[in-house]
């Protein structure tokens, strides 16, 4: 494509005729829709779509993430131009991807908002496409979880963390991002026997039957022994990935609401990640990026990449040849 092809082309975000393909435009400028897919709501013929949930208002600690999604997708910008490293696949050519924008919702009425992520999430996966969501803190991925559960039944939980977020909520009433994986196996929507989480450094004696790889555990035995650990887990239940970037030590995401240190480096992460291809993805969410607290762009540059590689999990199991 040259350069007097582009000034006709360019934003490929509006202006692409399908959903395929790489980007040309230079990843400095132009419209920033998550690795540049065809921003659209009409999901007609659409494979996999990412959504933002720029929601921030159930955190213990600082805020922020509701500027997680539009961070995360220009950080994206540089990895829509070719393969990603070491898949030996090209999900951008292969299938139909597209931003299918952020979500609406009333700010003040904070009590509405997880009905309406669910209703938001269950469109999606109406309409036949895989559902992969930017938050947002980490309270987002319990109605998500809810419309996964609706379509596929229990699921097995993948989550990184440093916090496990199976704190109580006798009454289940609240809305808070440490709570919600309580409430998911209270209501059934995971299989706690496949459900593995990864990067714990928070005291919490309750597992719930969760299996837990903390930290200290993924340093002493690697990334590619975790990652068998986990494929022995899950087996082929059917998956939803749940990544809250402080799962990353804050040397690796700082901007993030609840750091802990001690964390997973982005190396083992990456390395986790592409060793359990194969898993039976169907769904999930980076959460937790808070951009006002980060510093040259680090955290939404992992939340980029993890969110890259839950396009290639997906992908990866529904690839031909
Ligand atoms: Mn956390
Ligand atoms: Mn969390």
């Amino acid at each position: 494509m040259s350069l007097e092809d582009a000034k006709k082309h360019v934003d490929l975000a509006i202006t692409r005729d399908g959903y395929k393909g790489y980007s040309f435009e230079n990843t400095f400028a132009g419209a920033p829709s998550f690795l540049r897919r065809t921003w659209t709501k009409d999901l007609t013929g659409v494979d996999l779509a990412v959504t933002g949930i720029p929601f921030d208002q159930a955190v213990t600690n600082r805020p922020g993430t509701r500027l997680g999604p539009r961070a995360i997708r220009e950080a994206s910008a540089l990895l829509a131009v070719d393969a990603p490293y070491g898949w030996g696949f090209e999900p951008l050519l292969d299938f139909a991807i597209a931003d299918y924008g952020d979500m609406a919702f009333d700010y003040a009425r904070v009590a509405d908002v997880p009905a309406v992520i669910e209703a938001h999430v269950a469109g999606i996966l109406k309409a036949g496409a895989g559902a992969i969501l930017l938050g947002g803190d980490h309270s987002i991925s319990l109605p998500s979880l809810r419309a996964h559960h609706a379509r596929h039944g229990p699921v097995a939980l993948l989550q990184f963390d440093a916090h496990t977020d199976t704190w109580a909520d006798k009454d289940g009433s609240r809305i808070d991002h440490g709570t919600l994986f309580y409430k998911a196996v209270q209501e059934g929507l995971i299989d706690a026997d496949r459900s593995v989480q990864v990067g714990i450094r928070t005291d919490n004696p309750d597992t719930l039957g969760l299996t837990i790889l903390d930290a200290a555990e993924v340093h002493e035995v690697g990334a590619a022994a975790t990652a068998a650990r986990i494929r022995e887990v899950v087996g082929d239940a059917k998956v939803y990935l749940s990544f809250d970037i402080d799962g990353l030590d804050p040397a690796y995401a700082p901007g993030t609401g609840t750091p802990v240190w001690g964390g997973l480096t982005s190396a083992q992460a990456a390395r986790i990640l592409r060793d359990i291809a194969g898993i039976d993805l169907v769904g999930g969410d980076v959460v937790e990026v808070s951009p006002p607290f980060d510093h040259a762009g680090i955290t939404a540059l992992a939340g980029a990449h993890v969110a890259m590689a839950l396009v290639c999990l997906w992908c990866w199991t529904r690839r031909g040849g």
